[in-house]
């Protein structure tokens, strides 16, 4: 009996022994999973809020406030970018045009896009989003209005309308396209845009839609018919560099100028024009006179203005201050 209380004892005390030991190290082990623990947790949290594009990069579209309609132009800065990252990024809109992404200019340091708005883009909003290395950073959204359009019906004489033959119009199309393809990338302008006559009255508005003798065929005017006598001087709306200087089908007598920036203006129907292709311009210089070549029935200016081969109201360039540092 007294043996066996003897050994029952000796085992306890052994088992005590070895618990002393190690206890210390069992709590130590414990001890440093805790603080994994901890530390892996935290790291999370840090990353749920701030996400690391966040912190790396903020850039968005900064859109002015403007009452944006059909027809007009969209100016675009990015705000935030990373300055020497600049070729990495895209602009995107969802406004449906000649374009996927949108060219992106240096401008005083900031990179700049301009959205053409096609006249027949429905009134509705939009967005415009920045792109890095093709991960989409920030959308911007904008409103595009409705503009009230004028409806022409129109009697073109029969010498007129067997010439209006579609290879004609195709190699018109082509000639204007190729007149609008390249453009400077630094602004060759510094002041708002004007109206290349005076004393005009307005024959055709900014996107009429015209049915031409009594037939279903619609064409939408592109630019504004500016009517003044024959042989009116024609200034330059703005100062940039002829890329096109000749004769078109339906056009006559053309000129179409080159300001950067993608923006071009196009002058029709001249009766003489003073000016090359490749030649520069100032601001005002007479480009030629007013006449009636092409398709027209009588003295007056055609004028359009074209960005990323979308016609856009000459108007609002000429109001609107596109740059926002125009004198
Ligand atoms: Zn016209």
């Amino acid at each position: 009996m007294f043996k066996k209380i003897t050994f029952a004892l000796f085992t306890l005390v052994i088992l005590w022994l070895l618990y002393s030991t190690f206890k210390p190290a069992i709590t130590e082990k414990a001890k440093i999973e805790d603080k994994t623990t901890t530390s892996i947790n935290t790291s999370v949290k840090t990353e749920e809020l701030i996400p690391k594009e966040t912190v790396e990069d903020s850039a968005y579209a900064f859109i002015p406030d403007f009452n944006y309609r059909q027809g007009d132009v969209v100016p675009v800065e990015i705000k935030n970018f990373i300055k020497k990252d600049f070729d990495r990024y895209e602009i995107k809109t969802n406004i449906k045009g000649d374009f996927s992404a949108l060219e992106i200019y240096m401008l005083d340091g900031l990179p700049f896009a301009l959205i053409p708005i096609t006249s027949s883009t429905k009134p509705d909003i939009y967005k415009v989003e920045v792109y890095k290395n093709e991960k989409l950073l920030s959308t911007t959204i904008f409103k595009v209005n409705k503009r009230e359009f004028e409806i022409q019906h129109l009697s073109i004489n029969k010498s007129f309308e067997e010439k209006k033959t579609p290879e004609n119009l195709e190699s018109d199309k082509n000639a204007l396209k190729n007149a609008k393809k390249t453009s400077s990338t630094t602004p060759l302008f510094t002041k708002k845009f004007i109206y290349p006559v005076k004393d005009y009255s307005v024959t055709t508005s900014f996107q009429a839609i015209r049915f031409v003798n009594d037939t279903n065929i619609i064409y939408r005017h592109s630019g504004i018919d500016m009517a003044v006598p024959k042989g009116t001087p024609i200034e330059c709306s703005n100062s940039g560099k002829v890329t096109f200087a000749g004769e078109t089908v339906s056009g006559g007598n053309t000129v179409i100028v080159d300001h950067g920036l993608g923006i071009f203006t196009q002058y029709m129907h001249m009766d003489k024009i003073h000016v090359k292709k490749d030649q520069e311009l100032k601001q005002g210089e007479i480009l030629g006179e007013v006449g009636t070549t092409g398709f027209s029935t009588g003295a007056h200016l055609h004028f359009d203005a074209c960005i990323e081969n979308t016609y856009v109201d000459p108007e609002q360039l000429i109001n609107y201050n596109i740059l926002n540092n125009l004198e």
